[in-house]
């Protein structure tokens, strides 16, 4: 008990706070309720239901209200920046950090329209300034970042909306909550996710004699909303913490959300008239860490060769060992070559050479294969087209692409009706005899049986080559629009596939599946790579790929090492496996490869819960870079709360990129297209200068030798802390990042339709 001049008496109360909770019932009712009620459902008319943060795991179906705490603080200059600026635009100072968050949380999630709670004291009568009671209201503030507003502009409209709010502040927020009757969800809070409060009260000194107060700081250990910023004002600048509800994120997560926040701060104080989008908001660390670290990935690999080369000089390394594999019968790589080259003469006698490119339209075989290396050693670049597809598209293919010269099979041709396509074709070179009913009734284009070219010239031709030639061109499946047809180069190829004989360890013995429709880039190295090192490519058909059984007995029998599937195939394959004895066993099966398309957690776990021992490569790329640019290579099963699986690194000489829209790099965690510079990036789209200058465009990143094209995949990911990426879906899908989860249930039904 205090007494003498420490002693405060306080005046007595001419009001009590259950005097103000009667009257406030009796006046906020009637026209002063409906009043503030339209002004915030106008407010609110439309607001997206939730703010979705790229956050370090899904949403639980119930918020826990577990949390955490991150402190921080923004130096004197800072603050004093900020105050300045808040005093230059007429603004409060919490407006400006209002406004600030608000950028940082839009940027973060892609969201323009940012919902912030406040508490507000709520205290603005006189009389009631003296009780002890529950006055506080929460408003909420929605933000407006459309149109590209600079700082400048976008904190008038944060005044005029905080002002307006707080012309409203009476209506309780859950009157609001319950008049507006938002779609309930246990897993968040209603209306707003987040929240920020500015403490501005002067924390004045207490003095007791013989005590000395200091204030300890609490640890946070509870979380109402997903993130809280609480900030105040102290001598020294400005201190802030961030709380935050650990089932959405890490502690390191919100230590560097903090240093964006600081980082967009001092860009807001340093440019206000930039727009918002524009301020940079990653400290040079971080991207150093992206740029370097995230993408030391230099190696070398002959790059001054061309496919054809490579091959050539291995077909003298092991002339016996078997290249090719289709239905039983083998092709040695001495035949293999001797075949190509009488094939790739008889193109050259025709015209063909260097820049030119040919189609092949057959199935998949081993005269496919011989096709493509012939194509390649006559210099040229090969277009591989699947006969499955419907004949109106095979044509698109031949009138697109221009080729002059066609690598087919009499049958497909005419089925395919290949002769209707382009004017430009006038060479149709068979695999084999010509058929009693012409597959060319208007007469008007060569057609060059097999016995008019069988045989040649078998040596190996001396055709010039570079490694910056076109290797091949495949048609994009391309989900709108027609078929695109992307050029890659032999330096480009090569790379791919060292990249992956560096990931993955191969040797002479290696037998690689051939598993995928001869128009995929899939299918390219599927082919070709093990060409290169003494190894064999087993060419499955169509129809075993489709009949797991087959598959697996194939896959087997032929001690296939490497196989790539999508996961719809996979998932056949392991449930046919799981079905067999012992699990069936493949002894000799080192790697497995899933890609395509995103691939469940559940499937990566079926996978090591029958093959424990087998690495497995989640792979990911675009045709248009040479396939592969980034690949996870995992080796036990993931937590079962993993969000996705990842897609790994960046594969050699190779960059990778998470940009937003402005193409700048965003920060760690945070959602934007991924991209990629270096040797893999092809040569753009075939006569398709409007569709290359959008897609293939200058890299903005080019110095240190990082390639001066940049590919833009048009996919949504990001980085994880470790130098993983993470893929999210199509940009113009916009798949929401906490959504995205593909249940087993899902394969199955498309495992079904197929
Ligand atoms: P394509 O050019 O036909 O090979 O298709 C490439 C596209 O398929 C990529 O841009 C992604 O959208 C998707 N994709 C390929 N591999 C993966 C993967 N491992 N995970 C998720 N999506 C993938
Ligand atoms: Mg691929």
């Amino acid at each position: 008990r205090l007494t003498g001049a420490d002693a405060v008496v306080p005046a007595p109360l001419n009001l009590h706070y259950a005097d103000y909770a009667i009257w406030q019932r009796r006046w906020l009712t009637g026209a002063v309720f409906d009043a503030q009620l339209t002004y915030w459902k106008d407010q609110l008319a439309d607001a997206p239901p939730v703010l979705t943060l790229p956050s370090d795991r899904p949403r639980p179906a119930t918020q826990s209200y577990r949390g955490g705490s991150h402190s921080f603080s923004l130096d004197a200059e800072l603050t004093a920046g900020l105050t300045a600026l808040s005093r230059a635009t007429g603004a409060t100072l919490f407006m400006t950090l209002e406004a600030a968050f608000a950028v940082l949380l839009g940027r973060m999630s892609r969201q323009p329209d940012v919902l912030i709670g406040t508490p507000i004291a709520n205290r603005h009568r006189a009389e009631v300034e003296p009780l002890i009671g529950f006055f506080v209201n929460t408003l909420v503030l929605r933000n407006d970042l459309s149109g590209e507003p600079s700082f400048r502009e976008l904190i008038q409209r944060t005044r005029n909306t905080a002002l307006d709010a707080y012309a409203h502040q009476d209506l309780p927020f859950e009157r609001l909550v319950d008049e507006l009757q938002p779609e309930r969800d246990l897993s968040r809070n209603p209306i707003f996710q987040v929240m920020f409060a500015l403490h501005n009260t002067p924390s004045h000194e207490r003095v007791l004699p013989d005590l000395t107060i200091t204030d300890l700081a609490a640890e946070r250990i509870s979380a109402q909303f997903d993130i809280v910023l609480d900030v105040w004002e102290a001598p020294a600048g400005l201190k802030a913490v961030l709380e935050f509800a650990t089932d959405l994120f890490d502690a390191a997560t919100i230590q560097r959300m903090a240093g964006h926040f600081t980082t967009l701060l001092r860009a807001i104080v340093a440019s206000p008239d930039t727009p918002v989008q524009q301020l940079p908001w990653l400290p040079t660390a971080e991207r150093a860490l992206i740029l370097d670290t995230f993408n030391a990935t230099a190696m070398p690999y002959p790059d001054q060769q061309t496919l054809a080369q490579l091959i050539t000089a291995q077909v003298h390394r092991t002339p016996d060992a078997v290249a090719g594999r289709h239905r039983g019968a083998s092709l040695a790589y001495a035949d293999l070559n001797q075949r190509a080259n009488v094939l790739a003469h008889h193109l050259i006698d025709l015209g063909v050479g260097r820049g030119d490119f040919v189609g092949v339209l057959d199935e998949r075989g081993l005269d496919f294969l011989i096709g493509l290396v012939a194509i390649l050693k006559a210099g040229a670049a090969f277009i591989p087209i699947d006969p499955g597809y419907p004949a109106d598209r095979v044509q698109h293919m031949l009138s697109d692409s221009g080729v002059s010269t066609l690598l087919t099979r009499s049958a497909i041709a005419t089925r395919c009706r290949a002769a209707e396509a382009g004017a430009e074709l006038k060479h149709v070179v068979l695999f084999d005899a010509a058929a009693a009913e012409s597959l060319d009734p208007a007469g008007r284009l060569q057609v060059h049986p097999r016995e008019q070219w069988i045989d040649g010239d078998s040596s190996d031709p001396a055709v010039p080559g570079a490694a910056e030639d076109a290797a091949y061109m495949l048609y994009t499946s391309g989900s709108t629009g027609r078929p695109k047809g992307a050029i890659i180069r032999h330096n480009g190829a090569i790379n791919h596939i060292y990249g992956q004989f560096r990931e993955l360890k191969f040797h002479a013995g290696s037998a690689f599946l051939q598993s995928a429709p001869s128009s995929s880039d899939i299918s390219v190295w599927q082919f070709l790579a093990p060409l290169l090192i003494g190894g064999r490519t087993v060419i499955a058909d169509f129809e075993v790929v489709c009949e797991a059984p087959r598959l697996f007995e194939l896959v087997r029998d032929e001690g296939i090492t490497l196989f790539e599937f999508v996961p719809v195939v996979l998932k056949a394959f392991l449930d046919h496996a799981a079905t067999l004895p012992e699990g069936g066993p493949l002894p000799a099966l080192e790697y497995g490869m899933v890609t395509g398309e995103a691939v469940p957690v559940a499937l990566i776990n079926q996978w090591f819960e029958q093959y424990p021992r087998i690495p497995l490569a989640n792979a990911y790329g675009p045709t248009e870079a040479a396939d592969d640019i980034c690949q996870a290579l995992l080796t036990a099963p993931l937590p079962v709360d993993t969000p996705t699986v990842p897609i790994g690194r960046t594969l050699p000489n190779l960059t990778l990129y998470v940009l937003d829209d402005a193409l700048a790099l965003v920060p760690i965690g945070v959602p934007g297209e991924i991209c990629v510079s270096g040797v893999g990036v092809g040569a753009g789209y075939w006569r398709n200068p409007e569709k290359t200058a959008a897609a293939f465009v200058p890299n903005p990143f080019a110095e240190n030798g990082r390639g001066e094209v940049l590919y833009r995949t048009g996919d949504l990911g990001r980085w994880l802390p470790d130098g993983n990426l993470e893929m999210l879906g199509r940009l113009d899908q916009q798949v929401k990042l906490r959504g995205f989860r593909i249940e087993l249930g899902e394969i199955e039904s498309m495992i079904g339709q197929h």
